[in-house]
């Protein structure tokens, strides 16, 4: 008797990057890459940023499997909603989104708020420097309870401006920032992140009602 086997069109499922090191290490996380993101060539253009010493850069040219994941996450969160039954359980309570990339669009903005929404249990933190579109897409849609939004500041030693540029009241918000040695030192500012790993210190993640400021030194 002939077998039969029914042949199913290959699916791509998105990479949750489970070994990262560092202070990452222990915390799982969702990323793109941003060698594929335009948003990210732009502001790396922009003298005095953050993305002009970009160390991820190095970073994902020296691994090209690795970027080739994070490309293919891009691709996978970009161009169209993700099926629900394709939403990846996150097995953790923690879970970064964005360490290599950051968000392309509107469509990967609300896939990753249905990852969120399927996975109550964990505690998603999203790192982003593209404010335009997370800012627009939460005046009509509900922020998800278990999402920190941590908003990166593009200049360096300069924390983002809430007041100037956010007219509606996010929870959970952190600004992120990154310091040169000599301006922390100069001004005294207060490095709270960098010495622990983020499944230790969790700031990223706690709940908060007023916005809370992250210091980094530049790496
Ligand atoms: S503040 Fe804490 S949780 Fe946030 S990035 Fe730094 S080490 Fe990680």
């Amino acid at each position: 008797m002939k077998e039969k086997f029914a042949i199913y069109p290959q699916c791509k499922l998105l990479s949750i990057s489970q070994g990262l090191t560092g202070k990452m290490s222990g915390m799982p996380a969702i990323t793109s890459s941003m060698l594929c993101n335009e948003h990210c060539q732009k502001l790396s253009a922009i003298t005095g940023s953050v993305c002009e010493k970009c160390y991820t850069k190095k970073y994902l040219l020296s691994r090209p499997n690795t970027e080739h994941c994070y490309r293919e996450n891009s691709n996978l969160l970009s161009s169209s909603i993700i099926p629900k039954n394709q939403i990846p359980f996150i097995n953790a309570a923690f879970c970064r989104l964005e360490t290599f990339g950051d968000i392309i669009n509107v469509t990967h903005l609300q896939n990753y708020i249905n990852i969120i929404k399927k996975n109550p249990h964990c505690v998603f933190s999203l790192f982003t420097k593209n404010y335009a579109t997370v800012f627009n897409y939460f005046q009509t849609h509900k922020q998800p309870s278990n999402l920190s939004i941590v908003i990166s500041s593009l200049m360096l030693n300069n924390p983002f401006n809430i007041a100037e540029n956010l007219s509606l009241p996010l929870k959970n918000l952190k600004i992120f920032t990154v310091y040169t040695k000599q301006y922390a030192e100069k001004n005294g500012v207060v490095i709270n992140c960098g010495k622990s790993r983020c499944i230790d210190c969790k700031r990223c993640y706690t709940k908060n009602k007023n916005p809370i400021y992250i210091s980094e030194l530049l790496k």
